[in-house]
């Protein structure tokens, strides 16, 4: 099955007698022992996430996958299945939420060092004894940075760590790090899996069913970070336009970013879709789109910046990404004092509205 095809009929189980086209939201949170589905009680599993996770494996080509209440929930699941003293590679603009999770949570318990990932020399010189995973994210958030998936994956191997790839921002339609090497691929399916604003949710991918995997599966179930049969229910009812819905956003995302590159307003566009990105050559080789996420930086300071938001009136001023809906945000205000992210830098989702009001709209502000 190609991949438009497995994201609609993946995943729909139909066992009612009444063959209902859409597998309907299992509410029950206990199941008769001995029933013919191996169903037990909710937090164990339950219909409507097996079936989440059945199209969520097929669409990163993996052997199982784990749904999870929140992106950062399947992240620090991850961390959990390390053993304690273990040394992690990670990177130097990781996901805010999954850093804090590292240094908050995992502070005394596990190690790691922050390294600029698209530095491949760097990233072998931070490697310990006890270096057990390597963590990617790309392209990254907000610098849209590229790492070279296939060599870290490399890396990973020769030390026998485990190598975990944060595909939030690629989503499979663009990339599967699975066939650049991982093992492992994580998403917050809060935000283009999910496509409109309204499900928090994550999701671990397995290459190959193994003990760290019956680790993942224990913290899944024993911790009980899972999400609920309703919210299972409209993520495969969302994934099911993903792959459409990506190729929107890339397109509209490749046209707003030709725009600000043009305009006497910006300083700085980034976007891998962009030939003048450095990561160009590694993110075309290992993706086959550019994907949503569009960064910029305004002439000026951090206050030209934010009126520059304020006069829009499409791109709503918020955070998250991934949905239907337009959104920018100066994201070092979000990411508070010790972010690497430039002070008057603007990231931008962008959503499916028509190009023609969105390239007005960011005109009119710019000016
Ligand atoms: C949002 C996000 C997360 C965290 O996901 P939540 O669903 O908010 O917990 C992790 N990684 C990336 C790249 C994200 O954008």
């Amino acid at each position: 099955m190609k991949f438009e095809t497995l994201t609609i009929h993946k995943g729909n189980q139909i066992t009612d007698k009444n063959c209902p086209v859409v597998q309907p939201i299992t509410l029950s949170t206990t199941f008769e022992h001995g029933n013919e589905g191996g169903v037990l009680y909710t937090r164990a599993s339950n219909p409507n996430r097996n079936s989440l996770e059945e199209v969520l494996a097929a669409m990163e080509k993996g052997a199982d996958a784990a749904a999870f209440s929140s992106g950062n929930a399947a992240g620090t699941a991850v961390y959990q299945a390390l053993e304690p003293g273990s040394h992690i590679v990670a990177p130097d603009d990781m996901y805010h939420g999954l850093h804090n999770s590292m240094i908050q949570l995992f502070a005394g318990v596990l190690e790691v060092t922050f390294v600029d990932m698209s530095d491949l020399e760097a990233v072998k010189n931070a490697i310990r004894p006890n270096t057990k995973l390597f963590w990617v994210e790309s392209p990254s958030n907000p610098l849209l940075k590229i790492t070279d998936i296939r060599a870290i994956a490399q890396l990973a191997k020769a030390q026998g760590a485990i190598m975990a790839c944060d595909n939030t921002f690629a989503t499979p339609v663009f990339q599967n790090p699975l066939d650049l090497g991982a093992d492992i691929v994580m998403h917050s399916s809060t935000k283009y899996f999910g496509g409109h604003s309204d499900i928090l949710g994550g999701a671990l991918i397995t290459k190959e069913k193994n003990t760290f995997w019956d680790k993942i599966r224990t913290v899944q179930r024993v911790g009980g970070a899972v999400p609920s049969p309703a919210d299972c229910y409209w993520l495969t009812r969302s994934i099911r336009t993903l792959a459409y819905r990506m190729k929107g956003h890339a397109e509209h995302a490749m046209i707003l970013a030709e725009f600000l590159l043009n305009h006497p307003g910006v300083e700085k566009v980034y976007y891998p879709g962009l030939k003048s990105h450095p990561g160009h050559a590694i993110a075309a080789s290992q993706m086959s789109g550019f994907g949503g996420m569009v960064s910029f930086t305004v002439k000026g300071s951090a206050e030209d910046a934010d009126r520059v938001v304020s006069k829009l009136k499409y791109f709503i001023n918020a955070t998250s990404l991934g949905g239907v809906e337009s959104l920018i945000e100066r994201r070092a205000a979000v990411e508070g004092p010790n972010t690497l992210t430039p002070q008057n830098l603007l990231r931008v989702s962008v959503g499916l509205e028509h190009t023609d009001d969105l390239l007005e709209d960011m005109d009119q502000a710019l000016r």
